[in-house]
């Protein structure tokens, strides 16, 4: 049982994998695909109540993100990221020629807005990266403080969201024409679509021209703007599979505490522990024996002794309970 890399442990919609092979036999395979990918930049922007000229898809939220970072990173320019987080943003940025000061947070993974206005003010960075809710921590910033860092950011600012359906709140309606922030989100995560590699962010109309303009020509598949243009039409079915994990979210964390572990408030669909009586590898390779994989990071500076589970299905999670139960005993 797979509870390491925060995919969905529900399927996508059968009626979406049916409305996927209907498709196919329509597309015109000896084309190039539609450059603009504006089909599926239409159905993104309806979802989201923007123009699709507010929208940039790529394959996946890392291609998103590489493509910001050769856009308004490189020689001589600084990205800013508040630790710990995803470290994918940090060697993407790196591989740009970009250079990455890593700021830290509170050792209860929220920001301090003192700390905030300093490292800002501090390093003028080209590229300020957020990530709410935040990976491995779970945390989701306050809107206050993303809207301090909108005010105080010298360059582009980038909250990720690529659990933003699971947060109870959402950045996008901080996108406006005049200000330099981008929200990232993929369908890797809550649409249960990793296998099909995309991700968009939405953002002032001037920023996704720049973004447009270093894409690779023909980057998005005719087959993957399918996809996802299709999955937009389940919309409901994603909200339901959200609800469910949310619920079973609280019940981890619930089920966590009553084994005296110590836990912090998740808006993700994963909980970060951290076990008290053994040590996290001991209970990592303990729950591997109950065949149930988590992921450890209690090598990660500043996660000393945490371990990370993805929330999985009623009973994924019982079972992950259950094993823990065992192992800690
Ligand atoms: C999983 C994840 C993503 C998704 O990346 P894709 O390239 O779209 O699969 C992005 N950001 C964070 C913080 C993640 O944890």
């Amino acid at each position: 049982m797979r509870l390491n890399t925060n995919e969905s442990p529900f399927p996508p919609p059968e009626g979406w994998v049916e409305a996927l092979v209907e498709e196919l036999h329509g597309i015109e395979f000896h084309r190039y695909p539609d450059r603009a990918a504006w089909g599926l930049r239409k159905a993104l922007a309806d979802l989201h109540g923007v123009v699709p000229e507010a929208v940039f898809c790529a394959n996946g939220s890392n291609e998103v993100l590489q493509t910001l970072c050769l856009a308004y990173g490189g020689a001589g320019r600084v990205a800013l990221t508040f630790e710990p987080t995803y470290a994918l943003h940090s060697h993407i940025a790196h591989l740009t020629g970009t250079a990455v000061v890593e700021e830290q947070r509170r050792d209860d993974f929220t920001l301090d807005p003192a700390v905030v206005a300093a490292a800002l003010a501090r390093n003028q960075p080209a590229i300020t990266f957020l990530f709410s809710p935040n990976n491995p921590t779970g945390r989701a910033d306050d809107r206050s403080l993303v809207e301090q860092v909108l005010a105080e950011a010298p360059g582009v600012v980038v909250v990720d969201e690529a659990y933003g359906q699971f947060a109870d709140w959402s950045a996008i309606d901080l996108v406006s024409d005049d200000r330099g922030l981008v929200v990232t989100r993929t369908y890797s995560k809550t649409w249960a679509m990793a296998a099909v590699r995309l991700g968009y962010l939405i953002g002032p109309p001037g920023v996704v021209e720049v973004l447009e303009r270093v894409a690779l020509p023909y980057h998005l598949d005719a087959v993957k703007q399918a996809a996802g243009r299709l999955a937009v039409r389940f919309t409901d079915e994603m909200e339901r599979r959200v609800a469910i994990i949310v619920a079973e979210r609280g019940r981890l964390l619930d089920g966590l505490q009553r084994l005296g572990m110590t836990t912090w408030p998740s808006q993700a669909n994963f909980v970060l522990w951290r076990p008290s009586e053994k040590p996290a590898a001991v209970v990592w390779r303990g729950l591997l024996d109950h065949s149930v994989l988590v992921r450890d990071c209690s090598s990660w500076p500043r996660l000393d002794g945490c371990l990370r589970v993805t929330v999985g299905t009623p009973s994924e999670n019982d079972r992950f309970l259950l094993a823990l139960a065992q192992v800690v005993a």
